[in-house]
């Protein structure tokens, strides 16, 4: 096929093809691929990691409950380990805002390398700079092949199973899939955040003025259990400068619509990432809102730089490093699958019969139009289970979708978005799509045991 302009060429035969490198496309890669099966990452940015490198998301919340189980293992915890045999990370530490029992902070520099070393020593090829652009359908419904765009022009990569892992939704949609958007009632999304790095943090007049001040700062299960987990943990994460902030607003000197400054110690001591820019309103599959989203997100960091200078003991001397390769985007499209995740399920624990990862984090909802964060926390000893069934749609039979665009509600969606659910999704991909291939069976019907048999052994918990 070719225009005037553009011809399309055609490429290899691929096993699996995963569109989108971030956390749960990186893990759906590695699992397939160490089953040995042929294949293909492709990523627009040339790294993986996703919001964790590109969106300068961190640290990952969080591989336990709240009473402290870890409920996400497999891939997700190798990939601490990896990263704490090369200083990369801390591990698990414990979590100072006290919305979750612990926070993993880590080196993006080093996670970017680690991903990558696990999916190539398992055999896969990478396709970096390269963006989804299309799909085609073959005379049986299923998908044949999708076009790609880089340097090179277009190409059609054909496979027999696709992982759309874009967080977006992207090759789903553009497959004519049904999808969701927002909340029910208006289709508004969780706003985006343009994170900031900034160094030369001190972090012991930062640590002594909590201590000092502790009504400047937002615990959520109280100033008491936030000042011990302070003493306990090697890294500060900080709902912060409640008052300080309030009064720079009503002075005209901040505009952005947050309660606080929420900042994150990353695994480097007194460099921290700065998650409080908030842009609403905007739609993060729509490339001018984007563009738009991008240019307010660095101007509110200006503001709050300039805020934390001014005002935050400890950033003083503080230096600020670079914005995040592009905007962090929380909420787009979420897929209707085979079944649809919901609130309930999640605070009510339902028990699956096909529950393929596990998670223990909070919904939690970043206002899309108010200056206000919405959190249902959970009991103590959640441990709520995503079906199989959220991953796949009834049509394309060879689509598994993963990651945060999976099958589910708003609300629901909010709980399992974080980062390490989102590897245990992604590894259950991966999965999927082996046991699709090895037991010549549509990824949309594999038998529940088989994949259940591969997640065990490869130490993931259900
Ligand atoms: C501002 C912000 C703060 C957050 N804070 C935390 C936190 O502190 N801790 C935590 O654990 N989680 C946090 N999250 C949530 C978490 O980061 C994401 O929900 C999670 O990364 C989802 O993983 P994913 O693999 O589904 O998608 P993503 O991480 O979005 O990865 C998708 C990948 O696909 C690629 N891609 C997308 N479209 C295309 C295309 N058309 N062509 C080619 N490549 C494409 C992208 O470049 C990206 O690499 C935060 C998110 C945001 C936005």
């Amino acid at each position: 096929m070719s225009d005037n302009n553009h011809k399309i060429e055609d490429s290899a035969q691929f096993d699996i093809i995963v569109m989108g490198g971030g956390p749960s496309g990186a893990n759906a890669a590695i699992a397939a691929a160490r089953d040995g099966h042929r294949v293909l990452l492709v990523e627009k940015h040339g790294f993986l990691g996703g919001s964790l490198t590109a969106m300068g998301v961190g640290p990952m919340m969080s591989f336990h409950n709240p009473a402290g189980e870890q409920v996400v293992m497999g891939q997700a915890e190798e990939l601490i380990q990896r990263l704490m045999k090369k200083d990369a990370s801390p591990g698990h530490v414990p979590d100072s805002v006290t919305y979750c029992s612990t926070v993993t902070p880590f080196d993006s520099e080093a996670l970017k390398v680690e991903l990558e070393s696990m999916f190539l020593e398992a055999g896969g090829e990478l396709l970096y700079h390269t963006h989804f652009a299309g799909a085609d359908i073959d005379e049986a419904n299923r998908v044949r092949s999708i076009l790609l765009c880089n340097k090179a022009g277009l190409t059609r990569y054909a496979a027999k199973v696709f992982v759309d892992a874009t967080g977006d939704g992207d090759l789903a949609a553009a497959l004519g899939a049904s999808f969701a958007k927002g909340r029910d009632a208006d289709n508004a999304m969780q706003p985006m955040t343009m994170n900031l790095k900034v160094g030369n943090v001190d972090m012991r007049a930062v640590r002594a003025d909590v201590i000092a001040n502790p009504d400047n700062f937002d615990f959520d299960m109280g100033v008491e259990e936030g000042l011990k987990r302070l003493a306990e943990t090697s890294r500060v994460s900080l709902k912060a400068y409640v008052k300080t902030w309030q009064a720079a607003k009503e002075r005209g000197e901040v505009t952005v619509p947050r309660e606080y400054v929420l900042f994150f110690e990353t695994a480097t001591p007194g460099v921290v990432i700065i998650n409080t820019s908030r842009i609403q309103g905007l739609d993060g599959t729509n490339p001018h809102d984007l563009s738009r989203a991008e240019v307010l997100g660095r101007q509110q960091n200006l503001e709050i730089f300039r805020f934390l200078k001014q005002h935050c003991r400890g950033f003083e001397k503080a230096i600020r490093m670079d914005s995040a390769s592009q905007i962090g985007i929380r909420e787009t499209r979420r897929v209707r699958g085979r079944y649809t995740l919901t609130a309930e399920d999640i605070v009510n624990e339902t028990d699956f019969p096909d529950s393929i990862a596990l998670g223990g984090y909070p919904i939690d909802i970043h206002s899309p139009d108010a200056v206000e964060t919405n959190s249902t926390h959970l009991a103590k000893n959640t441990r709520y289970q995503i079906p199989m069934r959220c991953l796949v749609l009834d049509e394309p039979d060879n689509l598994i979708v993963a990651g945060r665009c999976i099958s589910a509600t708003h609300e629901a969606m909010a709980a399992f978005r974080v980062t390490p659910i989102a590897m245990a999704i992604g590894q259950a991909a991966g999965a999927m799509a082996s046991v699709s291939i090895l037991e010549d069976t549509p990824a949309n019907q594999v038998p529940y045991a088989s994949v259940r048999k591969r997640l065990l052994s490869a130490n993931a918990r259900l």
